[in-house]
C-alpha cells in the first residue's frame, strides 16, 4: 500500500466532530460568556437532568473527572485503611489509584480472554482469600466497563449482595452502553463515569459524572464537590474537594448530546465493518451477551506479540491511527508492585501482548474503514 495516496486516518478527530456540531456549539458557548456563571452555572444542572434523563438514573451529580467521581464515590462511604477494593487488573490506572489514594488497598482480580470484562469465578476467590487472610476487610467491589462493553452486572451484584459489598460502576469507557435493554447508570450502588476528551461523550477539557438511585448518596455527593459543604456557603460538614464540573464543559456536552446516540449509531457501523472484514483472521471483539457497546474502543487480539507489532508497523506506515490499551496489566506497574499479593492473573497479564485498538470515531468512513481493514489484513498475509 502506497501512502502518500491516501491522507492519514487520525484515531480520534475532534475536528470533523466540531464541523458537525455547527453553530449549536458556539451559541451554547456564547449563552455561558454573556451570564457568566463559570461555576455551577444553569447548564451544570440542564445537563445532570438530560444525563439522568438519558440512562434512567435517578440522580446525575456532575464532577471534575472521572477520576475525581470514583474517589467522591468512595469517599462517600468512608471508604479507607484496612479496606479491600476489588477491581480488574486489566484497565486503566484511575480505577486503582483512587482507593490508594485513601489509604485503602486495591485487590487485583482476573478478566475474562474474550470481553475483556472482570472475571467472576477470580472476583470470587479473591474476595475468598482476602477474607481468609483476616487482614484487610472486604469492603468495595469496582466494576468497569471496559472499552464501551458493560462487564457482568448481574453476577456482580449477586457477588456484592451475598459478601455485602458496595459496588461502583467504572462506566468512564461506557456511558450509553446498555445492558438487558437498560443504559448502563444504575447497574451499581453509584456509577462513574468520565467525559474526558476521547471518551465515547467527551468534553474539551475533564469533566465526569455520578450516577445513582439514592438520594442519600446523591446529597453527599454534592457536598464532598463542593468542600464538604452543608446547607449553607460556609457551612463544612466533611472534608471535600474542589471537584465540580466547569460550566463551560457542561455547555459543550449539552451540544454533543445532541448528537452523541448518532454517533454511537454510527460506531456500532463501523465495528460491524471491521468484524466483516476481519473475523476470519484474528480475533474481533466479542460482544458481552443481551448489551449495546459504546464502542469507545474496537481492540482486536492478534496471535502473538510480534504480528500485532507488524500490525501496528504496517498502520503507522500507512498512517492510520492505532493504539495499544494496555500494554501492561496494573499489577505488574511499579506504582502496584507493593500493594499486590503476587498471585498470578494469567489472563490481564497476557491481554498486554496481543491487543491493538482500531480506530472508531463517529467521523471515520465506510471507505477509511475498509482501508484500515485492507492495511492490516495485508501486514498479516491475508
Ligand atoms: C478515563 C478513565 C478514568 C478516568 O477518567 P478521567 O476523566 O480521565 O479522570 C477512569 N477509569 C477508566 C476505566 C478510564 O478509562
Amino acid at each position: 500500500m502506497n501512502a502518500e495516496h491516501f491522507p492519514p486516518i487520525p484515531f480520534l478527530d475532534h475536528k470533523a466532530q466540531q464541523a458537525r456540531l455547527g453553530s449549536n456549539l458556539r451559541a451554547r458557548l456564547d449563552v455561558v460568556l454573556a451570564h457568566g456563571q463559570f461555576i455551577l452555572g444553569p447548564e451544570v444542572t440542564e445537563l445532570e437532568n438530560r444525563l439522568a434523563a438519558f440512562c434512567d438514573a435517578s440522580h446525575c451529580v456532575t464532577v471534575s473527572s472521572g477520576t475525581d467521581a470514583l474517589q467522591i464515590a468512595l469517599m462517600a462511604e468512608g471508604i479507607g485503611r484496612g479496606d479491600a477494593v476489588f477491581l480488574p487488573a486489566f484497565t486503566y490506572t484511575a480505577t486503582a489509584e483512587v482507593p490508594l489514594l485513601l489509604g485503602a488497598t486495591p485487590v487485583f482480580v482476573d478478566v475474562d480472554p474474550h470481553t475483556f470484562q472482570i472475571d467472576l469465578a477470580s472476583l470470587e476467590a479473591r474476595i475468598d482469600t482476602v477474607a481468609r487472610n483476616g487482614i484487610l476487610r472486604p469492603r468495595a467491589i469496582i466494576g468497569v466497563d471496559l472499552f464501551g462493553q458493560p462487564a457482568d452486572w448481574h453476577g456482580i451484584s449477586n457477588i456484592a449482595a451475598r459478601e455485602g459489598l458496595f459496588t461502583l460502576d467504572d462506566c468512564a469507557q461506557s456511558f450509553g452502553a446498555s445492558l438487558g435493554g437498560q443504559r448502563l447508570g444504575s447497574a451499581a450502588d453509584a456509577t462513574a463515569t468520565s467525559f474526558f476528551p476521547s471518551k465515547p461523550l467527551g468534553a474539551y477539557g475533564d469533566g465526569g459524572a455520578l450516577f445513582t438511585e439514592s438520594a442519600e448518596r446523591a446529597a453527599l455527593y454534592r457536598s464532598l464537590r463542593t468542600h464538604g459543604e452543608g446547607t449553607t456557603r460556609y457551612e463544612v460538614m466533611r472534608i471535600g474537594m474542589n471537584g465540580r464540573l466547569d460550566t463551560m464543559q457542561a455547555a459543550v456536552l449539552l451540544a454533543k448530546l445532541d448528537v452523541f446516540e448518532d454517533e454511537m449509531a454510527r460506531r456500532e457501523q463501523i465495528a460491524t465493518i471491521y468484524d466483516a472484514a476481519l473475523a476470519d483472521i484474528l480475533e474481533v471483539p466479542v460482544r458481552v451477551p443481551d448489551s449495546q457497546s459504546a464502542w469507545a474502543v474496537y481492540s482486536v487480539l492478534l496471535p502473538d506479540t510480534s504480528l500485532r507489532e507488524a500490525a501496528r508497523s504496517a498502520l503507522q506506515a500507512a498512517g492510520i491511527g492505532n493504539a495499544v490499551y494496555y500494554p501492561r496489566a496494573l499489577h505488574q506497574q511499579p506504582a502496584y508492585e507493593e500493594c499486590h499479593d503476587g498471585t498470578h492473573l494469567p489472563v490481564a497479564e497476557e491481554l498486554g501482548n496481543r491487543i491493538l485498538a482500531l480506530p472508531i470515531h463517529p467521523d471515520l468512513t465506510d471507505a477509511q474503514a475498509h482501508r484500515v481493514a485492507a492495511t492490516l489484513r495485508a501486514a498479516l498475509g491475508g
